[in-house]
């Protein structure tokens, strides 16, 4: 029988790049990236002692934690346990150029910070590209992290979705996109005008169908094998509601949907290199 098209063959554990969200919302953000072996935190809105119950759920240990990405400096990003665990550890904390004067503010020593996607990454060679997307006052990075052909795509806490962020996410195996708010529930709900501005105005958050939108233009331009949904929001989103949204709209993408919540891990992710995909003819 004669096959055509990719078939994986990768065992997970060859994967270059694995990422498990150990949780999502607006009550704490923190994801971990493993790369190679070396495991990174892609935000760090948890408690320390959440983010070492979690990690330890999925068989990882904190103490093994070399770095940081941190996407913006809201609590919920960064929590205030944060300074003191990075500087006792001497944990480097990638920050976007604007959110340098707040990390120090916070108590990160600038001996620890760096501007995120100025260089490889030193341990592991991993490259990160930081693109600046618009959220509130002091905006927000999202990041391509690449290594061994694999990259992976991260944008959360964006207010729209900007030409620029679309250009640059192309060619990726894995994505995380946050998809926070259902429109119905959020006008519906009871928050102040002001709020409901703020959050949909642009330089907030982004609502499903906006992320659905996003995703699929990028999903046309790569390879997803992950599409990972962050960022619910509690009161005004609903996971049932995104699953019946991506299955009517979404096509074959809808397979590949995880979505995350605010008190469970998810399954580690692998991300399968490219080159350890056969194509027959
Ligand atoms: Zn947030």
């Amino acid at each position: 029988m004669e096959h055509s098209g990719p078939i994986v063959v990768a065992p997970a554990e060859m994967s270059s790049i694995s990422f498990c969200v150990l949780g999502s919302g607006s009550g704490g953000n923190c994801t971990v990236l493993k790369v190679d072996e070396e495991l990174f935190l892609i935000d760090a809105g948890l408690s320390i002692k959440q983010t070492r119950l979690r990690m330890e759920a999925v068989g990882l240990s904190i103490h093994n934690v070399r770095g940081l990405f941190v996407t913006h400096m809201d609590r919920d990003h960064f929590g205030t346990s944060w300074p003191g665990h990075v500087q006792r550890m001497g944990l480097k904390v990638h920050v976007g150029p604007s959110h340098m004067d707040t990390a120090c503010r916070f108590g990160v020593p600038t001996s620890l910070l760096e501007i995120a996607g100025e260089s490889p990454e030193t341990r592991t060679g991993m490259s990160v590209r930081r693109i600046d997307v618009a959220h509130d006052d002091s905006g927000c990075s999202a990041f391509i992290f690449e290594h061994e052909d694999c990259r992976l795509g991260w944008a959360t806490d964006l207010g729209h979705v900007p030409d620029h962020l679309l250009e640059a996410f192309v060619d990726l195996d894995a994505l995380a996109f946050e998809s926070n708010y259902d429109r119905d529930m959020q006008e519906a709900s009871g928050r102040p005008a002001f709020l409901k501005e703020r959050i949909m105005g642009g330089r907030g958050h982004l609502s499903n169908r906006e992320s659905l939108a996003a995703i699929r233009t990028i999903d046309a331009g790569s390879r997803l094998q992950h599409i990972v949904l962050l960022h619910l929001s509690r009161q005004c989103n609903c996971p049932d509601r995104v699953h019946s949204l991506w299955k009517d709209h979404g096509g074959d993408m809808a397979d590949r949907i995880t979505i995350t919540n605010q008190h469970a891990p998810t399954p580690m992710l692998h991300v399968t290199p490219v080159a350890n995909t056969l194509f027959t003819p």
